[in-house]
């Protein structure tokens, strides 16, 4: 399904911009890597800049390192509409992550100068930086910037090498004292909208090239210690043992079952340590992670609380200690109905079904619920792949993800 017939964007020149902008930080392997306050990612906004400037917008970086382009509207002072996504990239990561947000956007924008749109509320891009958080076990830090929660003790997260976020900055020229004049004012900031890759299967399952995101689902992170007692495997009898990691076994088959009953919710068991380790020893001491969300909060924490009980019960019947340790507990961030609404309605006049689907994935959206209304369109991932070389979306649904995009900001921006 392509909206030729009612497509407004320039598609050849969307394309041919998410072609050279991949082409930064590419590795041989045709993997993409630009980590933060990097030469890469200072390239990729250098380009992304240039795009902006094309379309007639007035570029500026603020004091995190975001970029960002501006179009004015036609009523002086009113709430400005953000929209965008980031150009940095995980460690070997793919072409669209990021990109067909950052320059989906731009084209919108052009798109409206070139159609000499006007609208009441001024529209910026912006491109924000670190959202993936590769460098520093730490992400989304133009977004928590913007939204005014970015912490100097979040400055002090390290790189492998030792570096710390605010000693990046430094050596980018940025002052990461000045950090605080990056927040926006509450009531400054109409709504924020993002165009993004779903980097997961539904829209491929459902043959759809766009959909709607209902919400961002939240991760509670969790670290599971099971302490039994280590023993020889030869002479113990079944019925005498403590068996850690038995017992986690059944644990872990919980946690699949009970996240996977609310049809919404996903549980990941993805570390596990055992120990002593040994072929003719019966394990004494198990340790897991669970990464479990749900884009509603009650369901996440009741399948939690279900999970802990049965975790309980299990341990306690085979006489194994168990300990628990909430490492991150993040709400989810549902996507506001003005958004929605606005994408929805776009999608129907493009004639694609207005498809609403959650967001698994984190994003710089979650930051800015406290500041305005939020909302995001994803556009179809080829076999859901993402975080991989071979992420890719088609020229096609790229193109319907601008065209969605462009019809939501003239809705949010309101077109006069
Ligand atoms: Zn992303």
């Amino acid at each position: 399904m392509r909206a030729s017939s009612t497509g407004e964007i320039d598609a050849d020149r969307l394309w041919s911009r998410l072609s050279e902008l991949a082409e930064i930080g590419k590795s041989e392997g045709g993997g993409v890597t630009r980590l933060s306050f990097t030469e890469e990612e200072w390239a990729a906004k250098d380009l992304v800049a240039s795009y902006m400037r094309e379309a007639g917008l007035a570029v500026r970086e603020d004091a995190a390192g975001n970029l960002i382009g501006r179009r004015e509207g036609r009523v002086e002072d009113a709430p400005v509409v953000l929209t965008g996504s980031h150009v940095d990239s995980v460690r070997n990561g793919g072409d669209f992550d990021g990109p067909l947000g950052a320059l989906g956007a731009v084209e919108a924008l052009q798109t409206m100068d070139e159609r000499g749109v006007e609208t009441e509320r001024p529209v910026e891009v912006v491109a924000f930086t670190d959202e993936e958080g590769a460098r520093f076990s730490f992400g989304m830090i133009g977004s928590r910037a913007t939204a005014g929660t970015l912490t100097p003790e979040h400055l002090a997260n390290e790189d492998e090498n030792g570096v710390s976020i605010a000693e990046a900055m430094r050596a980018s020229g940025l002052d990461p004292g000045r950090i605080d004049e990056v927040a926006r004012a509450p009531g400054s900031v109409y709504a924020y909208v993002e165009l993004h890759i779903e980097q997961g299967r539904i829209l491929e399952s459902k043959n759809l090239p766009v959909g709607v995101v209902t919400g961002i689902a939240g991760p509670a992170w969790l670290r599971f210690t099971l302490a039994g007692e280590a023993a020889h495997a030869g002479t113990t009898p079944m019925n005498l043992r403590r068996d850690a990691l038995a017992a986690a076994a059944e644990v872990i088959g919980r946690i699949e079952r009970e996240a996977a009953r609310t049809g919404t919710s996903v549980g990941t068991v993805g570390q596990l340590d055992l120990s002593p380790g040994g072929i003719n020893i019966v394990p004494g001491q198990v340790s897991f992670s669970l990464d479990l969300r749900d884009i509603d909060e009650d369901v996440r924490d009741d399948v939690e609380a279900r999970i802990m009980h049965e975790a309980a019960l299990l341990c306690e019947k085979r006489d194994v200690e168990l300990e628990t340790k909430t490492l991150q507990r993040l709400p989810p961030a549902p996507c506001s109905a003005l958004v929605q609404d606005a994408a929805r309605e776009a999608c129907e006049t493009l004639g694609f079904e207005p498809f609403g689907l959650a967001s698994g994935a984190g994003h710089d959206g979650m930051h800015l619920t406290e500041l305005c209304p939020i909302g995001m369109i994803f556009v179809r991932s080829k076999d859901g792949l993402s975080h991989n070389p071979a992420e890719y979306s088609s020229k096609d649904d790229c193109t319907a993800g601008a065209e969605v995009l462009y019809r939501t900001l003239l809705k949010l921006a309101g077109e006069t």
